[in-house]
């Protein structure tokens, strides 16, 4: 078998693409995710995109589907209640798309996909223990530890986005207060960025922006905005602290950042470098690694997904 299927189920596109076991995208396409109702039909519309080309390559070259899902659930193959989706509540995501395809189907959660894409094709090949950060619209995580993914007992294991960094801090769409997501998402960037405005007096080209976004503060960092800059540290601060709590759980070979905030580069990397060393327990001190994605952008999200097929045996529990 040469090939599998990876799916990535985003809160307004989803993207899916056949690809091979060298990590080479040979198809691919995209839904508007929103544009379905029901799952079912998002199952129907993905068929009829895939299935002419199934046929062409042949069926009985394909090892299974995988699909990378927000709170997808690898051990049950469901979604559960997905806050960012239409379809509420717990859903037989594994099941419909297998019952379609006729083909094996496997499903987990978008970080834990792009965690495993990571190790395939990525800035963690060949490691045993990493721990992959994606920071997004949310930020999500996947651990991988003494070479296994970690799911814990329900599926839901690696939820460093809602680990509380601030004490009583910002409230998060979770319903909590203080969740690393609401700090150092794209999102999280943004509300610094307007209490910055509000609570300095700092002059900044971000002033006569309208609707900042997480690519102006970047933009204005670049330029030696001061008050960006100052964005950048205080996030990258909160990230640091964070991710080093974090390394004392696993002890990670190395830490992967994802994502359209990693893609800041030295801006957000060099204060959440020296944040976590400061707060690393000292026998963790200068060991740990701190990586950006090895993986396309574009790419990433379909090879995760594809990747869980072919590291269903290896990995995975
Ligand atoms: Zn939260």
């Amino acid at each position: 078998m040469q090939y599998s299927i990876g799916i990535d189920i985003g809160g307004t596109n989803s993207v899916m693409g056949i690809v091979d076991k060298m990590g080479n995208i040979l198809f691919e396409a995209e839904l508007i995710t929103k544009d379905y109702e029901h799952l079912e039909g998002f199952v129907d519309a993905s068929y009829d995109e895939l299935f002419p080309q199934i046929v062409k390559l042949g069926k009985n070259n394909f090892k299974g589907i995988g699909i990378g899902a927000p709170n997808g659930n690898y051990y049950n193959g469901t979604i559960e209640f997905a806050p960012n989706l239409r379809w509420k509540g717990v859903l037989p995501l594994a099941k419909l798309f297998s019952d379609k395809f006729g083909l094996e189907t496997t499903v987990t959660n978008d970080a834990n996909a792009a965690a495993i894409g990571e190790m395939m094709h990525g800035a963690a090949k060949g490691m045993n223990d990493f721990i992959m950060v994606t920071l997004g619209t949310g930020v999500g995580s996947g651990f991988v530890a003494n070479g296994k993914m970690i799911y814990g007992h329900d599926g839901f294991a690696g939820e460093l986005g809602h680990v509380i960094a601030v004490r009583d801090g910002r409230l998060c769409g979770c319903g909590r207060k203080g969740c690393l997501e609401t700090y150092t998402s794209a999102t999280g960037i943004v509300r610094t960025a307007n209490e910055f405005l509000e609570t300095k007096s700092t002059s900044s080209l971000l002033r006569s922006v309208a609707n900042i976004t997480s690519k102006d503060i970047y933009d204005a960092a670049v330029q030696g905005d001061f008050l960006a800059l100052e964005i950048f540290q205080f996030t990258g601060k909160i990230l640091g602290q964070s991710l080093a709590d974090a390394v004392a759980i696993t002890s990670p070979e190395a830490i992967i950042l994802f994502g359209g905030l990693a893609q800041a580069g030295k801006y957000i990397f060099e204060p959440t470098h020296k944040y976590m060393e400061e707060n690393l327990l000292k026998i963790y001190q200068g060991k740990v690694k701190l990586l950006p994605s090895e993986l396309r952008e574009s790419d990433a999200a379909i090879l995760g997904a594809a990747s869980l097929i072919w590291n269903a045996d290896k990995v995975l529990v």
